[in-house]
């Protein structure tokens, strides 16, 4: 939306110079378009994913469902010069989950991801999704090169209405943890040793012990 803005006004701007150059308008107004119709994208997969109240336990690829979150934020990660970067274990077994709200999840985490990282050098601004095997499990993990967590709050996190942001909400990690529960597993985040955050959770592999 800031890009179709910007693209308008420049575009108000062309015009008000008497002689507007038409072909740059054009270039200006194929853009908004482009921009429009990404919008448009993005804010239909998300309505689908807010809409659904209903759990739909299923089969679900962890693998599949990271792909699916990494496709819709593609154009947010550009636009915020974030790097993401995967390394999904190709032959994990599924585990049985409503697969809309563990997008959710997946969207929610790597959204505090890349807002830990605004202050990093471009080359440090970059998030790691994984997923693993562990135990009768399989693990998720999104970590950051951001800030980290401040140690008093490690234990907060989770907490309803807790946010350090402006303009947060303090729900987000809330309701990630409450659809994870849910959904039989669990989660939790903390500093990573060599910098940054990383927050991981585990489901239950279908049949596990
Ligand atoms: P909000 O994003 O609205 O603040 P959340 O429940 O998603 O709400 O997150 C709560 C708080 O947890 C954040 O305000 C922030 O302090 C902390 N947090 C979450 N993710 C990260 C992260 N990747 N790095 C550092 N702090 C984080």
């Amino acid at each position: 939306l800031a890009a179709i803005l910007s693209n308008a006004q420049a575009a108000l701007r062309f015009l008000e110079t008497g002689k507007p150059d038409l072909n740059e308008i054009r270039e200006i107004l194929r853009d908004i378009v482009h921009d429009d119709k990404r919008a448009g994208n993005v804010i239909r997969s998300l309505r689908s994913m807010m809409r659904r109240t209903e759990e739909e336990k299923k089969p679900v690829m962890l693998k599949e469902v990271i792909e699916d979150v990494i496709a819709i934020l593609h154009s947010e990660a550009v636009f915020r010069n974030v790097h993401i970067e995967s390394d999904l274990g190709e032959s994990l077994p599924p585990v049985l989950a409503d697969r809309i709200q563990l997008q959710q999840v997946i969207l929610n985490l790597i959204m505090n991801a890349t807002e830990a990282l605004p202050q990093n050098r471009p080359e440090e601004r970059k998030i790691i999704l994984r997923t693993e095997a562990a135990d009768s499990c399989v693990r998720a993990s999104v970590r950051d090169f951001g800030r980290g967590i401040e140690k008093e709050n490690l234990d907060r996190l989770f907490q309803p209405f807790f946010t350090t942001k402006g303009s947060g909400l303090g729900m987000g990690l809330t309701l990630t943890k409450s659809i994870i529960e849910a959904n039989g597993g669990r989660i939790w985040g903390e500093n990573h040793p060599d910098g940054g955050a990383i927050f991981a959770f585990e489901l239950p592999v279908i049949g596990g012990q």
